[in-house]
């Protein structure tokens, strides 16, 4: 049995009268690749975000290693997001005056790691995601699989234990966004990372070791991915 890393239970969110999650669940094992699937506007992203502890719960709990979330103070959350977990978004979300190099190594900086090493890191991690090409580019200047290789780079640099992805190939061609998810997956299995997949691509989906369904804000039975 491996460690329950992630586990929210009866989770609960509402935005003014909309009632995002009503009743949501997730657990994330060591190692484990879940994803979360479901039609747009179910709640995925907001069960993503209250997981990830990026959005206060209404009800239920969220507890990382067995710790409850809504009992850290801001500070503590952050340093939890910054160096436990990675996050990877549908526009990669890179920072467009800086380098890919530099986007890459600031998880790193802003945990504290000093400039030369956090560089050298993301050298590293561009190199194995085949883009270290584009490292003095800024984003805006490469296609955008690339980018998003750049941002599955600055997801992984800070070897964190879970990494949450959403949407992660929802602005690329079938054919990048294959490619994109092959790397994400197969490099999370080599690090031993935990990764939380949000898609409504049913193929994307298949990637996972479990599959977690969302509808109208409550999750479904969980099953094996085919
Ligand atoms: P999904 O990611 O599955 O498409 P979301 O979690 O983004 O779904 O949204 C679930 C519901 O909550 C939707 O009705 C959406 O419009 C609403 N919602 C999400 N975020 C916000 C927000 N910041 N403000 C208002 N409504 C929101
Ligand atoms: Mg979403």
């Amino acid at each position: 049995m491996s460690e329950i890393l992630l586990a929210a239970t009866d989770v609960h969110r509402s935005f003014g009268p909309t009632e995002a999650l009503r009743g949501a669940g997730l657990t994330v094992e060591a190692g484990e690749i879940v994803s979360v699937i479901g039609p747009s506007g179910s709640g995925k992203s907001t069960l993503l975000h209250c997981a990830a502890g990026i959005l206060p719960v209404d009800a239920g709990t969220v507890t990382y290693r067995g710790v409850d979330l809504a009992g850290l103070s801001d500070r503590e959350r952050s340093r939890l997001r910054l160096h436990e977990f990675g996050f990877v978004f549908q526009f990669g979300r890179l920072l467009p005056e800086l380098s890919c190099r530099d986007n890459v190594a600031l998880p790193l900086r802003l945990a504290g790691t000093a400039r030369r090493p956090a560089r050298a890191a993301a050298e590293e991690w561009l190199g194995r995601l085949d883009v270290e090409g584009v490292a003095e580019q800024r984003p805006g200047e490469v296609s955008g699989g690339q980018a998003q290789r750049v941002a599955l780079a600055a997801a992984l640099v800070g070897e964190p234990r879970v990494i949450f992805a959403d949407e992660p190939t929802g602005a690329l061609d079938s054919l990048q966004g294959e490619a994109v998810m092959r790397l994400l997956t197969t490099t999370v299995r080599h690090t031993g990372a935990a990764l939380v997949l949000v898609t409504h691509e049913p193929r994307v989906a298949a990637y996972a070791d479990r599959e977690v369904l969302v509808r109208d804000g409550r999750t479904g039975e969980t099953r094996a991915a085919a």
